[in-house]
């Protein structure tokens, strides 16, 4: 498919909307190689990390994007991370299958946070998405709704092979008849609405789009690749023995042998020995061994 792994910008032009459309492929593979994740953990991930390819395309940013859960729910934390390159990462972990719906029983939590990292010395604006209505799209629309006063609707869907999504928002140009506005965006809102999650997954970007919004002069963008990716490094898990404290580490080297530690994000291992970690706690400085 040529469409794999991307994200498509697209601008219904009478209507005033903007769209984007997101396919991951490979991207969701790597995530979903991480756990064995029960159908309705999976579900809710796919969700996640469709949304926040769609939002990553509309919220202004340079660092990373974050949308994550905690609570006492079956699902005990999901985190999805994109940067501003087309990067992502995520991850769940659960206690037991979750319901289908409603999110907050997925999570037994009231809210999601959203952090924005942006600007050059990457101030963190941190938002609430609150819990509303039953899956990851209805909370989304509403945080839309809220933080940027403009109707957004958001379409999630993902199966064994691919996660798809999409994401409609009403530009502001204000128009001299509001009243056409939104009378625009209701149409287009149900036209969306008829996309099967099939016909998402299989018809080709300008073909699904030129199908449901004919009438609406569809301007389609280059598409933007989007990956896979995990900024873990050793330097970083470094900084999480140094957390522990030296006695800690010391002791797990006398117990282990070494110290090992996998990202949970990427399944990649860093290994640190004794040296390593006498280096760690000298302030990862090289120093002389002969006198
Ligand atoms: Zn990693």
């Amino acid at each position: 498919m040529s469409d794999k792994d991307s994200r498509y910008r697209f601008l219904l032009e009478k209507a005033n909307v903007r769209g984007v459309l997101v396919h991951l492929d490979d991207t969701w593979q790597e995530a979903l190689s991480r756990a064995e994740y029960p159908p309705n953990v999976r579900r809710v991930l796919g969700h996640a990390m469709t949304a926040i390819q769609l939002m990553a395309s509309t919220i202004k940013f340079t660092g990373k994007l974050t949308l994550q859960a905690r609570g006492s729910g079956p699902v005990s934390l999901l985190v999805v991370q994109a940067n501003a390159g087309g990067g992502q990462r995520g991850l769940a972990q659960w206690r037991e299958e979750p319901p289908e719906g409603p999110l907050s029983e997925v999570f037994g939590a009231t809210s999601l946070s959203i952090q924005i990292e942006s600007g050059k010395r990457g101030e963190i604006y941190q938002g609430v998405v609150e819990v509303k209505g039953e899956g990851l799209q209805d909370a989304l629309a509403n945080y839309f709704e809220h933080s940027e006063q403009l109707p957004t609707r958001f379409w999630l869907y993902c199966n064994d092979q691919r996660a798809s999504g999409l994401l409609l928002q009403q530009l502001p140009e204000a128009s001299t008849q509001p009243e056409d506005d939104e009378d625009n965006w209701n149409r287009i809102a149900l036209m969306a609405d008829t996309i099967a999650a099939d016909e998402l997954y299989e018809l080709g970007v300008e073909q699904l789009l030129g199908r449901v919004f004919s009438e609406d002069e569809v301007r389609l963008y280059d598409p933007e690749p989007l990956s896979f990716e995990c900024n873990c490094s050793r330097e970083r898990t470094a900084g999480l023995i140094e957390g522990i404290g030296r006695e800690e580490a010391m002791d797990i080297i006398a117990q282990e042998g070494q110290i090992e530690i996998i990202c949970e994000f990427c399944n990649s291992k860093n290994v640190f020995d004794s040296i390593d970690v006498e280096t760690i706690f000298r302030g990862g400085e090289e120093s002389p061994t002969v006198h």
